[in-house]
C-alpha cells in the first residue's frame, strides 16, 4: 500500500504566506520575480514569487473569460491579466517579466495557443506552460493517489503514480453548477447565489442543498479512478472551499479524502513555482 500524505504542511504554509502577501505585498530586493497566471472559468489569479520562490504578492478577479477550460473572451482575458499585472507591479515597484500558465487536462491541442497568447499579449514573457494537475501537485507533493480539482466550470481528475500524473480527465461540472442549484433552491439570481455560496458562514446551511451535486461529482470521480489503485483523494479548486465537501466525497467513494486549508490557491501557486527565466 502506498504511503498516505495526511497533511499538507508545505502547501498550507505556502498558501498562508500567499494570502498574507495578497493583503500586504512584500516589497524587497529580489533579483527576479516569478508569476503564475491561472486563467479559470470563474476566476483569474496571479501569484508572484520572489527569487527563492516565496510568495510576495497576488491578486485575483472573478471573470467570465474562460468556459469549460477554453478561452472564450480573448480580449477580456488579456485586459484582466494586464490590469492585475499592472496592479501588482505598482504594489511591488518592479516590472513583472516572467510568467508561467496552465491549461486544463485535455485542452492542450486546442487551447494552449490561446492561453499562451493571452499571457504574452498582457506583457509577460511566457516561460512555462504546464497542465493544471501537474501544477497543483508541485504544491501538494503527492506520490500516489488522485487529485480532484473542482473549479468553476469543470472538475479535473488526475491520478498520480510515484509522483507522476498517469491519467487526467476534465468533466464539465463545477462551482457554477453549485451556484445554479443555490439560485434555484433559494429563488435568487445567479450572482446573488454565487456570493451567498462563497460565504463560509452559509456553508453549514448549504451543504444539504448541495449534497446531490457533490454526490454527482463523487460518481464522476468513481468512474475515472476505476481500475487504478487509489487510496487517497486530495481536493483542490475554489469549490472545495465548501465546508464538509470532503466528507461527502469520502463517503461516496469510500476513499480517504482531504483538502488543504485554502484549496483555491493551490494551482495558481503551483503554476508560479514552475515559472523560470527562459522563454519557451
Ligand atoms: P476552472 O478550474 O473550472 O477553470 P477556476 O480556475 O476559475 O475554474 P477556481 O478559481 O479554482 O476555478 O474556483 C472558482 C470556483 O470556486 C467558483 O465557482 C467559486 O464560486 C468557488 N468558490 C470560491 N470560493 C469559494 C468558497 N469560499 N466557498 C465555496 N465556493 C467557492
Amino acid at each position: 500500500m502506498s504511503k498516505i500524505n495526511k497533511t499538507f504542511e508545505y502547501c498550507d504554509q505556502l498558501v498562508r504566506d500567499f494570502e498574507k502577501a495578497i493583503e500586504h505585498p512584500i516589497v524587497g530586493e529580489s533579483s527576479v520575480y516569478y508569476t503564475g497566471v491561472d486563467l479559470g472559468t470563474a476566476c483569474v489569479v496571479l501569484a508572484v514569487l520572489d527569487e527563492n520562490y516565496r510568495p510576495v504578492a497576488g491578486a485575483y478577479r472573478y471573470a467570465d473569460v474562460v468556459r469549460d477550460g477554453m478561452v472564450v473572451d480573448y480580449i477580456g482575458a488579456v485586459h484582466i491579466v494586464r490590469e492585475l499585472k499592472q496592479e501588482l507591479e505598482k504594489k511591488l515597484g518592479v516590472e513583472l517579466l516572467f510568467a508561467a500558465a496552465a491549461i486544463p487536462p485535455g485542452t492542450d491541442a486546442l487551447d494552449s495557443g490561446a492561453v499562451k497568447n493571452v499571457v504574452q499579449a498582457a506583457g509577460f514573457e511566457l516561460t512555462n506552460l504546464l497542465d493544471e494537475p501537474t501544477a497543483a501537485n508541485a504544491v501538494l507533493k503527492i506520490e500516489n493517489g488522485a487529485v480532484v480539482d473542482i473549479g468553476g466550470g469543470t472538475t479535473g481528475i488526475s491520478i498520480l503514480k510515484d509522483g507522476k500524473v498517469v491519467y487526467v480527465e476534465d468533466e464539465p461540472t463545477g462551482g457554477t453548477h453549485f451556484s445554479l442549484v443555490v439560485s434555484g433552491a433559494y429563488k435568487i439570481p445567479f450572482s446573488e447565489a454565487e456570493q451567498y455560496k462563497r460565504n463560509a458562514k452559509n456553508h453549514k446551511e448549504l451543504l444539504p442543498v448541495l449534497k446531490p451535486v457533490v454526490e454527482k461529482i463523487s460518481s464522476i470521480i468513481n468512474v475515472h479512478i476505476k481500475g487504478y489503485n487509489v487510496n487517497e483523494i486530495s481536493l483542490v479548486g475554489g469549490t472545495c472551499c465548501l465546508d464538509g465537501i470532503e466528507e461527502i466525497i469520502e463517503k461516496k467513494t469510500g476513499i480517504f479524502t482531504h483538502k488543504p486549508q485554502n484549496p483555491m490557491f493551490v494551482t495558481p501557486l503551483g503554476i508560479a513555482l514552475s515559472c523560470r527565466q527562459e522563454s519557451i
